[in-house]
């Protein structure tokens, strides 16, 4: 048997902070208490650092095919990257594309993922073409694969669903125990914009942004909110950006609705001026989709936050090399979409949030641990430190100043979005089902040791 003991550390949980000792055995939290004087194999002192749960984070998208290229990380690449910031679990999307069967998705995505992770994974489904067989494989591979969460988009031609179709997806996800999570942009509006910016000759990269305008992403989250309260269906709203949709989520959450929300680190930090720099390439950097919006819209995410109508922080991560970016920068749809962030989220929203605005650190492990693990069925297992979970835990320094940049950054991408920036707070060690894989910015594992997560 392993053992680990980590010692004299302060452990922050959804529920609370205390000064405990905690044992590992063969992988699993054994016990959490103060003094705990078993030998072990190993023992880490953890005095003056934080002990947190590993970071989960449900939104990635590892080498995504966009066109006739993949998003620049593989699931190897990401997830190594990932574990360096203290995420231990990731939830990335298997697309099922319009004629294919959900199967067919499904394997895609297993061949590039299935024992290449440096994490553990799960996969949601994100369902585009819905027919008698797609909803029969929503049961099968609810009970089969353990996927319990099916992603819908009222928008782009390769993803877009009618909300007829949404509301059958619902239903079904209903009758299963799972949840529906939406893209939540309006994609009458989308086409109606591009079309008349490609009509008049505006094609530079800050037509993006206007091109993505706030309503269509109101009109879309309303709408699948009251089909979600009439299915009775759990509705999760995924990269949330602006006030007005998320008044939509605030008001049904108070009428007892289960709407839940995720925001990105960039949506929180950065704004709609990126797109106005007149070197095209750098505006490129931001486009994604929703695009950043303006600093009003970003308080009111803030205040989400901290109100708790924002459950989960998760990354979209999905990034694209310069070289990759740098095509097509005179028309604006063709730029590929997606931002990194997946290693960076845990210590750029600690110090955001944390450090800059006060959020306690109960409610820092529910938005970057907890709720996600809660909401996507790995409630048991993941992202609370507790005995019977696997080990997967952070010793972070809240106090060490780093500065965010591409050339200090474990992700395969040649940029970054947050590229000189100062922040305050760092993972120290990272600790993944019992076993030290990063120490001091050194890795310390030498193949993917991750495992699919059938989810409950
Ligand atoms: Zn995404």
């Amino acid at each position: 048997m392993r053992t680990l003991l980590i010692k004299n550390g302060t452990v922050v949980t959804h529920d609370g902070i205390k000064q405990a000792d905690i044992l590992v055995k063969d992988g699993k939290i054994t016990s959490i208490s103060p003094n705990i004087s078993e030998n072990s194999n190993q023992t880490i002192d953890a005095k003056k650092l934080l002990v947190m749960p590993g970071g989960v984070d449900v939104h990635t998208h590892m080498e995504l095919p966009a066109g006739d290229i993949f998003s620049s990380d593989t699931f190897e690449t990401g997830t190594l990257a990932a574990l360096h910031g203290g995420t231990t679990t990731i939830i990335d999307f298997a697309n099922q594309t319009k004629g294919q069967s959900l199967k067919k998705a499904f394997s895609r995505w297993q061949e590039r993922a299935n024992g290449k992770t440096y994490t553990d994974y799960g996969l949601h489904i994100a369902v585009t073409d819905v027919n008698d067989n797609t909803l029969r494989e929503m049961d099968e591979f609810f009970s089969g694969e353990g996927v319990t969460s099916f992603k819908t988009f009222l928008a782009y031609e390769h993803n877009k669903i009618n909300l007829e179709n949404l509301r059958m997806v619902m239903k079904k996800a209903k009758e299963l125990g799972g949840i529906v999570s939406l893209h939540a942009e309006d994609g009458g509006i989308l086409e109606k914009k591009l079309c008349e910016f490609q009509k008049t000759g505006k094609t530079s990269p800050e037509y993006h942004y206007l091109a993505h305008p706030e309503i269509a992403e109101e009109k879309a989250t309303a709408e699948a909110i009251d089909l979600a309260i009439k299915e009775d269906c759990p509705l999760y709203i995924v990269h949330l950006t602006s006030k007005k949709a998320l008044d939509h989520i605030i008001s049904a959450q108070k009428n007892g609705a289960k709407i839940f929300a995720e925001t990105c680190p960039h949506y929180l930090v950065l704004n709609k001026e990126k797109y106005y720099n007149p070197d095209h390439l750098e505006a490129a950097k931001f486009i994604m989709s929703p695009p950043l919006r303006c600093d009003e819209d970003r308080e009111a995410l803030w205040e989400g936050i901290f109100n708790g109508h924002i459950q989960v922080i998760g990354t979209d991560h999905c990034p694209f090399t310069l070289s990759q970016k740098k095509k097509n920068l005179s028309e604006f749809w063709k730029i590929p979409n997606g931002i990194p962030g997946v290693e960076n989220r845990m210590e750029l929203f600690f110090h955001e949030a944390v450090n800059r605005r006060g959020l306690s650190l109960t409610e820092f492990v529910k938005l970057c641990s907890q709720n996600p693990a809660k909401i996507f069925g790995l409630e048991n297992i993941k992202g609370h430190i507790a005995p019977g979970f696997d080990a997967d835990i952070i010793l972070f320094d809240p106090n060490e100043e780093h500065i965010l940049s591409s050339e200090t950054h474990h992700m395969n991408v040649d940029y970054s979005p947050y590229e000189g920036m100062k922040i305050k707070g760092r993972c120290k060690k990272v600790i993944f089902k019992g076993k030290v894989v990063i120490d001091d910015n050194k890795s310390l594992i030498s193949h993917p040791e991750g495992i699919y997560l059938k989810r409950t």
